[in-house]
């Protein structure tokens, strides 16, 4: 197997290498076998990333907005012929099924080019009247933005962040997870081809010092992340000393509620997605299920009946619907937690067993009887481990679910309507859902509350976070001085 690219950089239109830089093994996490070597970004690398992102950007905004959006839609299209190459390396690069990969990845990265191709055209300001006088606002970019990546999603990341940052007129630098350095590369190529000018997205590799030189960079004018929250502050704060725009797309520790009246399949077909689905490494997961007493124990049942008929294999195959977790690292951290629900009186109710395969392979995992304050009940596992909590009262849940310093996303399965409404009214999370977990079309908003994020991405919220407003004062009238 090789995935080999040309090189490991793409810079101003072309595949750079810099053999100085650190190396960068690229492994298939099914069975452990380096797929590509590359290099992390040198000092040089990202100057010229940089530079050459400032030249193009320059350029980009003199282009009307239609033309812009034009060469993203462009773009949208030969991702959508392309998808199946894409998604066969999406899987390669990070052990998620093809099953999920065809459906999920570079198709929503197409969705986002184009839903901002579209909007792009129609990023106006306003005309403001003032008696005589008048006012009138323009909508700018911002500049260079630096987009920095998480492993979980690759293609679909790089596109969240590249799309609203080219509508607007900016040029990016993207810096993708070394865990996952290779489909940014292909997105970075489709853009050229679909029209692009050379250094309006630029990728380079690297691990968290490259992404810390960018955060620092004084000429990158925006930072959007996604990654921990841990990881989150540090490139909030760096960010802050420029007094630079940030996008902070960081982990969770959602819940979702099930209340008695809940339809069954539907609420088990939602807590099976919000835990399970890219082997559990998802940022909104709904990973404390709060079932109320009166449906726990069909819940729990049904829950286990559907779980042991999950398929677990070789995530090339498209009848898997589960592969391994991306990494060794990530393998550890899970069966760490898995270990800590044991030892603090969770009761696993199914799986957590490794499975005897090569590769990075956990089985999905339900602890029951969970405690709100359990380690598996209060930190980010980002692995396919639910925890079932029981709960009574309405009021009751509403508090244990809002006591968490995160916030990105939360679920309500209930048949209430007005109950629906009202609990999801009264849940700090930035992203929710009703008889339903997880949904995140590009055409509407995404993103975290409390210390899960700032900002949002998706939707017409996003400009807001790739543009600013100029604001211009005319008078038509003499100016009164009273000097
Ligand atoms: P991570 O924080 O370890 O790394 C994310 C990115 O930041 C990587 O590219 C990494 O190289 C870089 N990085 C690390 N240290 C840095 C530093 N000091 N300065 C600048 N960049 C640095 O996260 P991860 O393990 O790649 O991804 C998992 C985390 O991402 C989870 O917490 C998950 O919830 C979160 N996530 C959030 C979303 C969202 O949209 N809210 C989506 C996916 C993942």
């Amino acid at each position: 197997m090789n995935f080999q690219p040309k090189a490991s950089h793409f810079v101003n239109g072309a595949y750079i290498e810099d053999a100085n830089g650190a190396p960068i093994s690229c492994v298939f996490p099914a069975n452990g076998e380096e797929i590509a070597r590359l290099h992390s970004a040198t000092p040089e690398i990202v100057e010229l990333a940089v530079k050459s992102a400032r030249a193009a950007q320059t350029q980009w905004t003199k282009h009307t907005g239609t033309e812009r959006g034009r060469v993203l839609r462009r773009a949208a299209d030969l991702i959508r012929a392309r998808n199946h190459d894409l998604s066969w390396l999406e899987t390669h690069d990070t052990g998620k099924p093809l099953q999920e990969t065809i459906c999920a990845d570079a198709t929503s990265g197409a969705d986002a080019l184009e839903y901002f191709g579209g909007l792009a055209a129609s990023l106006t300001g306003e005309h403001i009247p003032l008696g005589e006088d008048w006012a009138y606002t323009k909508r700018v970019p911002l500049g260079v933005c630096a987009g920095i990546g998480a492993w979980n999603y690759p293609t679909q990341i790089a596109c969240w962040k590249g799309a609203p940052a080219l509508a607007c007129g900016n040029a990016m630098v993207f810096k993708p997870s070394e865990f996952t350095p290779l489909s940014a590369l292909k997105i970075a190529e489709i853009l050229i081809e679909a029209g692009a000018p050379a250094g309006l997205f630029n990728v380079i590799q690297g691990y968290g010092d490259v992404g810390a030189a960018l955060a620092q960079h004084p000429d990158i004018d925006k930072v959007s992340l996604t990654g921990s929250a841990a990881t989150g502050a540090k490139v909030y704060a760096s960010a802050a000393a420029g007094m630079k725009h940030v996008t902070m797309e960081l982990g969770g520790k959602s819940p979702l509620i099930v209340f008695d009246d809940a339809s069954l399949e539907d609420a088990v077909g939602g807590a099976l997605l919000g835990n399970f689905y890219s082997t559990g490494q998802v940022c909104s997961n709904g990973t404390r299920v709060f079932v109320q007493s009166g449906i726990k124990d069909r819940f729990l049942e049904r829950l286990i009946e559907r779980t042991s008929k999950i398929i677990i294999g070789d995530p090339r195959d498209e009848e898997t619907q589960m592969g391994p977790m991306v990494s060794a690292r990530q393998l550890e951290i899970v069966e760490g937690y898995i270990a800590k629900g044991k030892a603090e009186g969770a009761t696993l109710a199914y799986g957590g067993a490794l499975i005897d395969r090569d590769g990075f392979f956990v089985q999905p995992v339900i602890f029951s009887d969970v405690h709100d304050d359990m380690t598996i009940a209060r930190e980010e596992i980002f692995g396919p481990v639910m925890s079932i909590l029981e709960f009574e009262t309405e009021d009751e849940v509403i508090a244990r679910a809002n006591d968490t310093e995160l916030g990105l996303a939360a679920g309500v399965f209930t048949s209430d309507l007005t109950r629906a409404h009202r609990v999801i009214d009264r849940l700090d999370a930035g992203t929710c859902f009703i008889n339903s977990y997880n949904d995140a079309p590009v055409e509407i908003p995404f993103g975290g509350m409390k210390k899960s994020g700032v900002g949002r991405e998706n939707s017409k919220a996003a400009i807001e976070h790739y543009s600013q407003l100029k604001t211009v004062f005319v008078r038509m009238t003499p100016v009164e001085a009273p000097y």
